[in-house]
C-alpha cells in the first residue's frame, strides 16, 4: 500500500476543501475539477482499488455515496452527473488510492454531452465507449466462472 496524496489529506498533513467527514470516508473538492462541484469520495483504508477495499469501508461509502451526490446536485443545480470511479493505469487512475468522482453535467452551459462529435463538443468529461460482442457460449462459460468466486 502506498502512501498517497489522500492518505495524507486524511491525516491532515496536506490542506484540502474538505466537504464531509466520518470514521470511514472523507468527501473533498477536486482540485483540477472536470466541473463546478467535482468532489471526490474518499474512503480512509489505503486501498489502492476498489476491489481491495475491506466491506467495513466499501458499506461506509456506499452508504454516504448518494448523500453527497444529493448534496452536489442541490448545490451546483446539476440535473446529470456521473460516478467516474479508476481502477489501475490503463484505467486512467492517477491516485492510488480509491476514490470515486462526483462529476456534474451542465451542458446549458456549453459544457461536454455525451455523443457530439469532438469538433462540436465543450470542455468537461465525457464518456466514450465502442461496444463489443458476448455470445450466448462466452456468456454462460465467463458468467459460470465469476459466479463460483462470488
Ligand atoms: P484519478 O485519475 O481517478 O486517480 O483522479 C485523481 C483526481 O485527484 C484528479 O481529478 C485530481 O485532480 C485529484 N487530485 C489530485 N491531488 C489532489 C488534491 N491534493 N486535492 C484534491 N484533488 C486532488
Amino acid at each position: 500500500m502506498t502512501d498517497s496524496i489522500f492518505s495524507k489529506i486524511i491525516r491532515g498533513e496536506v490542506p484540502s476543501h474538505k466537504v464531509y467527514e466520518d470514521d470511514f470516508v472523507i468527501a473533498i473538492l477536486d482540485i483540477a475539477p472536470l466541473s463546478e462541484g467535482h468532489t471526490l469520495v474518499i474512503p480512509k483504508e489505503p486501498a489502492e482499488t476498489l476491489d481491495e477495499l475491506s466491506d467495513d469501508h466499501a458499506a461506509a461509502l456506499g452508504r454516504v455515496l448518494p448523500r453527497i451526490c444529493r448534496a452536489v446536485k442541490r448545490v451546483t443545480g446539476a440535473e446529470s452527473y456521473n460516478l467516474l470511479q479508476n481502477n489501475g493505469q490503463a484505467a486512467g487512475q492517477a491516485v492510488p488510492h480509491v476514490h470515486f468522482h462526483i462529476i456534474p453535467r451542465f451542458p446549458e452551459r456549453g459544457e461536454a454531452v455525451d455523443g457530439k462529435p469532438d469538433k462540436d463538443n465543450g470542455p468537461g468529461l465525457r464518456t466514450t465507449w465502442k461496444p463489443g460482442t458476448l455470445t450466448q457460449e462466452e456468456a454462460l462459460e465467463l458468467g459460470k466462472h465469476i459466479k463460483r468466486l462470488l
